[in-house]
């Protein structure tokens, strides 16, 4: 039996009814573009993250720069990242005229060490009246942006707490995490800013693209306003921005789907619980460590495996769906070979970009489901340890 890595038509088997409706409403208003189901989603998805203002855009990846340009990235600034996340975590810090800089991920986590970005501001950086600036390159750094990876929310406080000391921006990759919780807190709430992905796999996904970034700060709610929209009010201009609105129509599902967000998130939580279950007893998997404070909504179910190349193939031999997030860390993506970085700089991404698979997850899988997907994998194992007893 094959099992879908995500099969998003059976989430919207249960709402059909009330996303075509959402089309039905656009079509008689003829208001494509923001308005007032925008401004509606807006509010709400305010409410759910515990923030006072968030704003739409066109993608994750706009609401990053938006993000970074707002916190005042200038040219030739330094924005610090992690090597283990998707390229949009670097590349806006690129296209918001940042430098990228890297600091390696916790071995369990996989999210931002703390300890690592401590070290890293205080062996390369100087305190200046103006922030903090780099050694030598005599850049500024401006900013820093953990992610929330799979689902599980970065350590907000020790970030926090080191972006305060420093003076800081706090953007929250938080694209892959919307509901995930820190200390009960949720993702998009303990930073200047959090920036959130609607790409139709993420757990809160629209007929499309779009995203948003959540703030408390209403003035810099405003700005990033302005910024969607060629940083200007009526053809005023203050600012160079860009075009990056939401459609209505994407706001209108995303009404729809974020009143039911949580009952997905269990669904999602019930699955990771099962393969935690079923895979502790393989001992050449590892399941997704969570930090004790964090609450995972798992946007993905990642495992460490032995010969992972190997149970990739076996899996989709099996028709299994399944994917390796991700197989390059982006210090050894080639667009940034100008930023001089070596294999062995991040030995701890390296090595999860060498050992990660990820599983489905996804609210509707059945049980029989993940049957399977545990079977297969134990499978793998029992043959290939059979097989070098064969010699
Ligand atoms: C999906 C994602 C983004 C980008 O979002 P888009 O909507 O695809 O532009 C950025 N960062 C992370 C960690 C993501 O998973």
């Amino acid at each position: 039996m094959p099992v879908p890595l995500l099969d998003i038509g059976r989430q919207h088997a249960g709402i059909r009814n009330e996303l075509r409706a959402v089309l039905e409403a656009a079509l008689d208003s003829s208001r494509f573009i923001k308005g007032p189901v925008l401004d509606g989603f807006e509010e709400r998805l305010a409410a759910y993250c515990g923030t006072s203002r968030a704003v739409g855009c066109a993608s994750g990846t706009d609401a990053l720069i938006l993000a970074l340009q707002a916190a005042g990235t200038e040219p030739g600034d330094t924005v610090i990242t992690v090597p283990f996340t998707f390229f949009a975590s670097a590349g806006a810090v690129v296209r918001a005229g940042g430098v990228p800089a890297f600091v390696d991920v916790l071995p369990g986590t996989l999210c931002m060490d703390p300890a690592a970005l401590d070290e890293w501001l205080d062996t390369r950086c100087e305190p200046t009246p103006d922030g903090p600036v780099v050694k030598g390159s005599r850049s500024r750094v401006r900013a820093v942006i953990p992610v929330d990876l799979f689902g599980q929310v970065a350590d907000m406080d020790s970030i926090g707490r080191t972006c305060a000391k420093w003076g800081l921006a706090l953007v929250e990759d938080a694209c892959q995490s919307i509901g995930g919780r820190w200390m009960g807190r949720r993702a998009g709430s303990f930073s200047l800013c959090g920036c959130f992905s609607f790409f139709p796999s993420k757990n809160l996904g629209a007929l499309g693209d779009a995203g948003a970034v959540t703030t408390d700060d209403s003035d810099l709610a405003d700005r990033i306003v302005r910024l969607r929209e060629h940083g200007g009010q009526g053809y005023l201009h203050s600012e160079v921005g860009t075009n990056s609105r939401m459609d209505a129509l994407q706001a209108g599902f995303l009404t729809v789907k974020l009143g039911r967000l949580d009952s997905w998130h269990e669904g999602r939580r019930r699955n990771a619980a099962f393969y935690d279950r079923e895979l502790a007893e393989v001992d050449e998997v590892s399941v997704p460590v969570i930090d004790p404070a964090a609450w995972s909504v798992y946007n993905q179910y990642t495992i460490r495996a032995v010969d992972r190349d190997g149970l990739l193939e076996h899996l989709k031999s099996r028709g299994i769906g399944c994917a390796i997030y991700y197989p390059l860390p982006l210090h050894m993506q080639e667009c940034f070979r100008w930023l001089g970085f070596r294999e062995g700089d991040f030995p701890v991404s390296e090595r999860a970009a060498r050992e990660v698979i990820s599983l489905p997850v996804f609210g509707e899988l059945e049980e029989m489901e993940l049957r399977e997907v545990v079977d297969a994998v134990k499978e793998f194992y029992s043959r290939r340890s059979s097989g070098r007893g064969a010699g």
